[in-house]
């Protein structure tokens, strides 16, 4: 049976934060996901925004973290090779109430310590957004973009180059606490030893209190849905544009944002549903998803929607009361080593680096934190892809690796080599939402339906894979299944 120092349960962006931050101490830390990847929850299933803090409660850990996080992040991409854009928001107004509304959401930012914020005029809103509706809007410099699953993924890869393993489809099924911390079960990984465990599984983390004991908590899925637009109007939106909060409404409201790759989103939806894995797409929100994005962007023409996703909030509030409630991050007292994180809602992104701080100083309680002396704190790379890199640094790595200059993704420019580093990943995951998420092929127009074909063909000659093997992302979603050939 392996033991380790610390287990972390989840591999979503807020285990592989902790993860990364508790290697750089001398200590045995492992990971158990249930998926083959890491960041195929709610991790990669969001609006990837940066958010400055202006909506969240003073004093309350999401305001705290979410400023920590915003401030963490650039250096944090900057050392992993992350992509990340601090384009700012207009939060806008269309009446005096919604202009009261602006002056207290600026004090609660001011409260909170969000830099920069300013209510502007729209002169000046005309400048930052040519052509954006309103009379007034409140101006967040420090609001940013960032890649969701390029950040989980890069976080779990540093983690692992500085000693944390990571056991990827091992769902935890059973867990008994013991002396000396705990014994956890897994349905298809095994059984391991810990001294602490620390609770970082989403959706899910409702059942892993259960599995102690802990009835407490029920977590509530809410589904937000989302349709991606096409590159084409790319430069659109030079800032995120959101409406005023209006009292009783849902969330942050269905809005358009950019992401770092140049497509645009409109979302997300907000509707409770009852199983933690029903990733759906529905008809109704999608049709008015396409109504509500082109009143907002009236540029957008029916073929500039490309695709549809879902993602789910680890809500703690049920649908009868909705709402927010406050993040769960704690050292059970009743359960010595247990460290619990429960309904990491929005803006659990933002806030992973500072959620891993908060959790280092609770696993220092219990062990002694001493550093290593050769910590791996950058990545190797570059952000984002190839085809983000000045014409002679591509001419360059194509002299020193012709597999750069084949171009097996024709819609996102993805190279062969970049396909090939996606499979050689350094966990060892092998699906090809993992090639996917990594290399960003099959994520643009087409969605895969030229470079997939050639994808398979590069694991079967290159790797010897067995197509009849080959999963999408899931454990049983086969991509081939009965005759092959
Ligand atoms: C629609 C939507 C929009 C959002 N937009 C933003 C945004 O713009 N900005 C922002 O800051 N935040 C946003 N968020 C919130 C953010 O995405 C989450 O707070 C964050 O991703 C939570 O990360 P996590 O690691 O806690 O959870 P997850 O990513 O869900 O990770 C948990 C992991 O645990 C694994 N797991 C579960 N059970 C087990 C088990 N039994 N054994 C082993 N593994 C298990 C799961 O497979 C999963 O990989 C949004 C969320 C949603 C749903």
């Amino acid at each position: 049976m392996t033991a380790y120092d610390v287990l972390i349960i989840g591999a979503g962006v807020v285990g592989n934060a902790i993860a990364r931050e508790l290697s750089r101490y001398r200590l045995k830390v492992g990971v158990l996901e249930k998926e083959l990847d890491v960041g195929m929850g709610t991790s990669s299933r969001n609006s990837g925004v940066l958010h400055s803090g202006i909506h969240y409660t003073p004093g309350t850990l999401r305001a705290k973290l979410n400023v920590q996080g915003n401030e963490m992040m650039k250096g944090l991409c900057r050392d992993l090779k992350v992509k990340i854009d601090y384009i700012g928001k207009l939060t806008v107004a269309q009446d005096q109430v919604d202009i009261d509304t602006l002056e207290s959401l600026k004090a609660q930012g001011e409260t909170n310590g969000v830099p920069g914020l300013e209510i502007i005029d729209r002169d000046r809103m005309e400048q930052i957004q040519p052509g954006v509706g309103g009379i007034r809007a409140l101006h967040s410099p420090t609001t940013g973009i960032i890649c969701p699953y390029g950040l989980t993924m890069a976080l779990a890869d540093n983690a692992h180059e500085n000693g944390v393993r990571f056991h990827l489809g091992a769902k935890v099924t059973g867990i008994s606490k013991t002396e000396n911390g705990f014994t956890v079960q897994t349905d298809e990984g095994g059984s391991f030893e810990s001294k602490l465990l620390i609770n970082a599984a989403g959706l899910y983390s409702d059942a892993i209190c259960r599995m102690l004991g802990l009835t407490e908590y029920t977590i509530y899925p809410c589904r937000g849905e989302y349709l991606i637009l096409d590159k084409r109007l790319n430069g659109s939106l030079k800032v995120l544009v959101y409406p005023a909060p209006r009292k009783g409404g849902a969330g942050l409201g269905i809005h358009l944002t950019n992401t770092v790759d140049g497509n645009i989103l409109i979302g997300p939806s907000n509707e409770y549903v009852d199983r933690a894995d029903d990733y759906a797409c529905t008809a109704d929100i999608i049709d008015q998803l396409k109504k509500e994005g082109r009143e907002l962007l009236p540029a957008i023409s029916t073929s500039d929607f490309i695709r549809g996703f879902s993602g789910l909030r680890p809500k703690q509030t049920p649908p009868a009361i909705k709402g927010f409630k406050e993040f769960v991050i704690e050292a059970r007292k009743d359960i010595p080593g247990f460290i619990n994180l429960v309904g990491i809602e929005s803006p659990g992104l933002t806030c992973s680096p500072a959620i891993a701080l908060m959790v280092r100083e609770l696993v220092a309680e219990h062990l002694p934190l001493e550093e290593k002396d050769h910590f791996i704190s950058e990545r190797q790379g570059f952000p984002g892809s190839f085809d983000d890199l000045p014409e002679e640094e591509k001419a360059d790595l194509v002299a020193q690796d012709p597999d750069y200059g084949e171009i097996v993704c024709r819609c996102e420019h993805i190279t062969k080599r970049e396909i090939l580093d996606a499979i050689e990943n350094p966990l060892g995951s092998k699906t090809l939402a993992g090639i996917k998420y990594r290399a960003r092929a099959m994520m643009g127009r087409c969605q895969g339906g030229f470079c997939m074909p050639r994808i398979v063909q590069i694991l079967e000659q290159d790797f010897g894979y067995r197509p009849e093997d080959y999963r999408l992302y899931s454990r049983d979603s086969y991509l081939f299944t009965g005759r092959v050939r």
